[in-house]
């Protein structure tokens, strides 16, 4: 199974046979035509798509293959992926960017991880609202606040097409899926798309970093476990009751989702948690599955201005969902 969506996941496999274009139809991505992917890419400031899923990416013998990464080093040096400056390699922020990312390493709700002003007493601190709303997730991890730069990386790789951002983001969440993961039967299953957003975008962006992030920690990924049944409304700038009413019955489990899912720990992979509406709904739908439990994993966690001095994001106005609006920066 997992060797068979990253064959799909390859970019230019949808020049496959038949029975490969049935297989993508189900599968949480469509890739890109490989001369359609290039064509964006090349009119992109950065261009770290061509050097990682392009060109580079091609199984050519050693000495031509160091060669092409010559001249493309010359003609296409890698960029930072949230300003654009020159930097030293791949997948490699400027030093100002990285200096802005907040890691979240402080004090945090051991449901939500939204920050805490400070440490509060107890193993297990939750914040205010996941203790007058449980969620049906056990832990909720992201890499990154949602601020300037995480925004950037995760706007490009939504609508930019910039899939090489899929990697960078998965090797910083990778430190923290190890953890959550731990020595248990984890499986990641990344937050779906509907099939309509799905055939417009191409691919979903919460899936490819799912598989990266799968490359890179071995934990398995299953893209036909969950599935979006209803093409959710924008929830941006909406009540908190009203997201719920959104996104409410929008997944559903797969036939047999049981049979792989009984036992073991599913954990949801999305680009942005802000309210938790999106990862709420599906975090119950993967609860009938039989899982033993169910957590989530983020790239970026959309924070209270309050506890973010400098973000200018409105808290209740943000969802993975709610920025799909949005066009890239
Ligand atoms: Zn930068
Ligand atoms: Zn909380």
């Amino acid at each position: 199974m997992r060797g068979q969506h990253r064959q799909a996941v390859a970019l230019g496999a949808v020049a496959g046979g038949g029975k490969k274009r049935r297989r993508l139809r189900h599968a949480a991505l469509v890739p890109i035509p490989a001369i359609l992917h290039k064509g964006i890419m090349a009119t992109n400031p950065g261009n770290a798509d061509i050097r990682t899923a392009g060109w580079t990416g091609l199984d050519w013998p050693g000495s031509l293959r160091r060669a092409g990464r010559t001249i493309l080093d010359y003609a296409l040096p890698p960029r930072c992926p949230a300003c654009g400056v020159i930097v030293g390699d791949d997948r490699q922020f400027c030093l100002s960017c990285w200096s802005s990312l907040d890691f979240l390493d402080g004090p945090a709700c051991t449901r939500c991880s939204i920050p805490l002003p400070t440490a509060l007493p107890g193993s297990e601190p939750s914040c205010g609202a996941c203790l007058a709303d449980p969620p049906p997730f056990e832990g909720a991890p992201a890499a990154v606040a949602y601020g300037p730069a995480a925004r950037t990386v995760a706007l490009r790789l939504k609508y930019g097409r910039r899939t090489g951002h899929a990697r960078l983001m998965a090797q910083l969440m990778a430190r923290r899926l190890t953890i959550l993961a731990g020595a248990g039967d984890a499986l990641l299953v990344a937050v779906p798309l509907h099939r309509w957003r799905l055939w417009s975008r191409g691919f979903n962006q919460a899936a490819l970093v799912a598989d990266e992030l799968a490359k890179l920690t071995g934990v398995p990924c299953d893209h036909h476990l969950l599935l979006r049944r209803k093409a959710t409304a924008s929830l941006r700038g909406k009540a908190r009751r009203e997201r719920e009413r959104i996104v409410a019955g929008a997944f559903a489990l797969a036939a047999d989702a049981k049979v792989r899912a009984a036992g073991r720990h599913l954990i949801l992979i999305d680009d942005v948690h802000a309210s938790g509406a999106t990862l709420r709904a599906a975090a119950r739908a993967l609860k009938r599955s039989g899982a033993s439990r169910v957590s989530a994993l983020s790239w970026a966690r959309v924070v209270p201005d309050a506890l973010m001095p400098g973000n200018i994001f409105d808290f209740a106005s943000l969802d993975s969902d709610m920025i799909d609006n949005r066009m890239s920066g």
